[in-house]
């Protein structure tokens, strides 16, 4: 029996270790490794995981807003941070901490350079985002030529990669729809190279695209959900070790009688002598409402508990009428048994929203088992 008393996120160590290391085995020995540590490092803690991963020997790391790229600077991280989608609002800053920006736009670029140029920078590190199909940020390829204009008439910024991003990397159904974009990517980073000079650094695969598509893998990969221990794939999940394990404890027991009603709104009226066990976690901690009325279930003595009636902000109640236990017992809501993915898949969502969504309330236990 583990000794958990109050609602805690573990963050194992070891198993990201693992997972580094799997993901990296799917590459070439000369392709660098990027970790996304975006959203706390998918819900965990960035700075932990980024100070573990830059013992381990990654390459790049990438936040996607430049307040995230300062709390890892602040936090002694040394290597490179690729913001991926700066506003030039923060420029400033971005340059302060020695971020590298991601220019998705003309405006972006022409920002940055007036920034740069402002700062008396030479050189400064900047990466180029092409937009193959996801349609969301990235410069078309019909931009190429008005990115060398701009690249042309200063020496403050130094294109130092290339990248655009998968649609669907996880989706076999669209596999004709991924190679055109990998094709595409291809010719977008021929055709600036020579326009350059030199050949940047190439990346376009996330975590799907590192395990599904090698021939996306370029010169870097980016990977993300596949470091926390989840490859979008039950196979790949059979390799994969979740990094973090939610868990929580009873904070009281009832005894309702048929007939009665539970929780806000009285969403869950008994039918029969119902047994509920109240838990210390709600959706102000990341547990959303959409996982209310058996939507969602925790796990107790090894038995599924389902989730009774609405979410509250603080708690939620869970049928126990069938499980032998007590107040003060433990309760995982996912750990690597019976992961974020499962969880998630069985209330509508993915386990990236579970993940992300735990909120900084919840006490963050680093298993450090080297
Ligand atoms: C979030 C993100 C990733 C990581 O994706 P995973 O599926 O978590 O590996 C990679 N690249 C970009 C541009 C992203 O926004």
């Amino acid at each position: 029996m583990s000794n958990t008393k109050e609602t805690v996120l573990e963050i194992n160590l070891a198993h990201l270790t693992h997972n580094f290391n799997y993901l990296k085995s799917k590459v070439a020995i000369d392709v660098k490794m990027l970790a996304v540590v975006k959203a706390s490092g998918y819900g965990s803690d960035a700075s932990v995981i980024a100070k573990h991963l830059e013992n381990i020997g990654v390459d790049y790391f990438a936040v996607a807003y430049v307040s995230e790229g300062i709390v890892l600077r602040e936090a002694g991280i040394k290597t490179p941070i690729l913001v991926l989608h700066p506003q030039p609002l923060n420029f400033p800053k971005l340059i302060e901490y020695q971020l590298e920006p991601s220019l998705y736009s003309s405006r972006t670029l022409k920002e940055f350079i007036k920034t740069a140029s402002l700062l008396d920078k030479k050189d400064y590190p900047v990466h180029i985002k092409f937009n193959t199909g996801l349609n969301r940020i990235g410069f078309w390829e019909n931009d190429v030529d008005h990115i060398m204009d701009q690249l042309k008439v200063t020496n403050t910024v130094k294109v130092v990669s290339l990248l655009s991003h998968l649609a669907a990397s996880e989706d076999h159904n669209e596999r004709e729809f991924t190679l055109d974009q990998i094709n595409s990517f291809k010719n977008i980073s021929k055709d600036v190279s020579e326009k350059l000079g030199y050949t940047p650094i190439l990346h376009q695969s996330n975590t799907s695209g590192i395990l599904n598509y090698p021939e996306a893998h370029f010169d870097m990969v980016r990977t993300g959900i596949g470091l926390y221990g989840y490859g979008n794939d039950a196979k790949y999940d059979a390799e994969l070790k979740p990094v973090a394990s939610l868990k929580s404890v009873i904070s009281q027991i009832h005894m309702l009688e048929p007939g009665e009603s539970l929780g806000y709104n009285r969403a869950f009226i008994t039918s029969d002598f119902t047994k509920t066990a109240t838990i210390p976690i709600g959706h102000a901690d990341g547990i959303g409402r959409q996982y209310g009325n058996k939507k969602g279930f925790v796990t107790i003595n090894n038995k599924r508990a389902y989730i009774l009636g609405n979410v509250c902000m603080d708690m939620i109640m869970v049928d126990v009428t069938e499980i032998d236990c007590k107040e003060g017992d433990e309760v995982i809501i996912f750990d690597a048994n019976l992961n974020a993915a499962q969880i998630a898949e069985y209330s509508g969502t993915i386990s990236y929203e579970l993940l992300t969504a735990i909120s900084p309330r919840v006490k963050r236990i680093i298993i450090d088992n080297n």
